[in-house]
């Protein structure tokens, strides 16, 4: 028999022509998977690195700036919301200034659905036509505030939308840990009986306007306020009752006082207060103020009713003998040392090395 040598030679021709198809077939699949592996792995890089700087800071304004830039960089997205509890806020970022007017809309659309002390708990939930998903950023049962984030042109993945949830936890955590830091530091900078800035922090404020002062010239008065015998109420009325006095004595200056100035506890009954962006007319006008409620306000101690006076002495710059905060200090104290010597329950300046009385007011009491 002889054999059909051509027609076999054909048809394993036709086979390797089809392995050979399915072979750049196969290829094609390979290097598409191993495209969309490659893209998975640059996001999760960039996820790893998002999540590292989001808990890497303690400072919640930007742990939220990092989430804006660090978030549309490998999830693509055109509008960002984000809703915080406490203090409750609503900030929005969007990819491009065409998106302005779309962002004002979910601004108003947030405050609208979490209006200050609601609760924003709920769900993850990717929006029925997959151009939203609104995370909510919970650590157990505390809320921390809402994730939300727009597409317009396009839909969100069901993947995108688990790495979203991802980001969600680890930004829930950024924030509280910045708030706890933030209550932490608000703490230690406070003193405890008055609530007023305690000595350090005092002297930051002190050194703050200091530095304004030397880069812009910019005036500000430093007030050192001493109680005047204030050992007295503590011999004759307890210690209690000399507490209950530097307690109202607190809450009376911060009232005399602008937000923007700064009020603290100095030492036992001296207190401080700071007056940013202000002249000395100004100050001695505040400090005259200030003397006279003091002399005028009864203070309730313990079962008793008390009278008190006050010394302020009152360092200005700029002052060519302030170079430091110990100069400041050093001059409202020289000023103050004036005032008791003077006979107490008076305003006395320190102006360029001298020290100088200032008229008070003698009007009666009403
Ligand atoms: P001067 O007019 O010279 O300032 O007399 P003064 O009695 O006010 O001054 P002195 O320095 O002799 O006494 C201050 C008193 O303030 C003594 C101290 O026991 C009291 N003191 C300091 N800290 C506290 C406090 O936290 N609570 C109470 N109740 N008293 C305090
Ligand atoms: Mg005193
Ligand atoms: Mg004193």
């Amino acid at each position: 028999m002889i054999k059909d040598w051509t027609s076999e030679y054909e048809a394993e021709l036709r086979a390797v022509r089809n392995l050979s198809r399915e072979l750049a077939q196969s290829n094609d699949l390979l290097a598409g998977e191993r495209d969309a592996l490659k893209q998975w792995s640059r996001n999760l890089l960039a996820l790893n690195h998002l999540t590292q700087v989001l808990t890497g800071s303690l400072d919640s304004e930007t742990i939220v700036q990092s989430l804006f830039t660090g978030l549309a960089t490998f999830v693509p997205l055109d509008i960002i919301g984000l809703v915080r509890t406490h203090p409750h806020r609503v900030m929005t970022w969007s990819r491009s200034p065409v998106f302005t007017c779309e962002e004002m809309q979910v601004r108003e659309r947030l405050l609208r659905r979490f209006p200050e002390g609601a609760n924003s708990s709920s769900f993850p939930t990717l929006g029925d036509d997959r151009h939203t998903m609104t995370i909510p950023l919970m650590i157990s049962q505390d809320t921390q505030g809402l994730l939300h984030l727009e597409r317009r042109q396009g839909t969100f993945s069901e993947a995108e939308f688990l790495v979203v949830s991802t980001v969600g936890t680890s930004l829930a955590l950024a924030l509280r840990n910045a708030d706890t830091h933030r209550q932490i530091q608000e703490l230690a900078s406070r003193d405890s009986l008055t609530g007023l800035l305690n000595r350090r922090a005092f002297e930051e404020v002190l050194a703050r306007e200091l530095k304004a002062g030397s880069r812009y010239s910019a005036s500000a008065c430093f007030l050192l306020v001493d109680v005047d015998h204030f050992k007295v109420v503590n011999d004759q009325l307890g210690h209690l009752a000399g507490d209950q006095v530097l307690t109202t004595l607190a809450a009376l200056m911060r009232k005399a006082v602008r937000d923007i100035d700064a009020v603290g506890r100095y030492g036992g009954e001296e207190f401080g207060i700071v007056l940013p962006h202000t002249n000395l007319d100004r100050a001695l006008v505040l400090a005259e103020r200030l003397r006279r409620q003091i002399e005028c306000q009864a203070f309730e101690a313990g079962e008793e009713s008390v009278r008190m006076t006050a010394s302020i002495g009152i360092a200005h710059i700029p002052d060519m003998t302030i170079r430091s905060v110990s100069d400041w200090v050093a001059a409202a104290d020289s000023a103050l040392y004036g005032a008791k010597g003077l006979g107490r329950n008076r305003v006395v300046v320190h102006a360029q090395g001298q020290v100088c009385s200032i008229e008070k007011s003698v009007l009666a009491c009403t």
